[in-house]
């Protein structure tokens, strides 16, 4: 598991959420519903495509990689309540749903028992 080590970016978050969950979307689409800069999107766009997260297929831009890493990696930079496990938040739940177990633990993990204190690698530092 890889963590994003990138400072929080917002504009990135809002990118991912879109193109995850309405995407293939193009770029005259996002800009459509884009409030920040132009120049704001065209960065988020392609740090997002640097780290994987998001592909491009001539001017559409479409879901990429692992939605596990990728929630993750929204719930870094929006900086909303995420599950310590998987990631999950208010606006990006598990697949088949979920809902808040704990302060940061999803009903999804709790109800495959993990415990988001707990490591699964001995020789791990906390
Ligand atoms: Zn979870
Ligand atoms: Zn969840």
């Amino acid at each position: 598991m890889t963590r994003p080590t990138a400072p929080p970016s917002p504009a990135q978050a809002a990118a991912l959420l879109m193109i995850w969950q309405v995407g293939p979307l193009s770029l005259d689409t996002l800009a459509r519903h884009w409030t920040a800069g132009a120049g704001e999107l065209r960065a988020a766009l392609s740090a997002l495509e640097a780290q994987g997260l998001i592909d491009r297929t001539g001017t559409l831009y479409r879901p990429e990689g692992d939605e596990h890493a990728t929630r993750q990696a929204y719930a870094h930079h929006s900086g909303v309540r995420a599950c310590a496990h998987c990631g999950c938040s208010d606006l990006w739940g598990c697949p088949d749903g979920c809902w808040w177990t704990g302060d940061a633990q999803c009903s999804a993990c709790a109800a495959q028992g993990v415990m988001p204190h707990r490591r699964h690698h001995p020789g791990a530092t906390p």
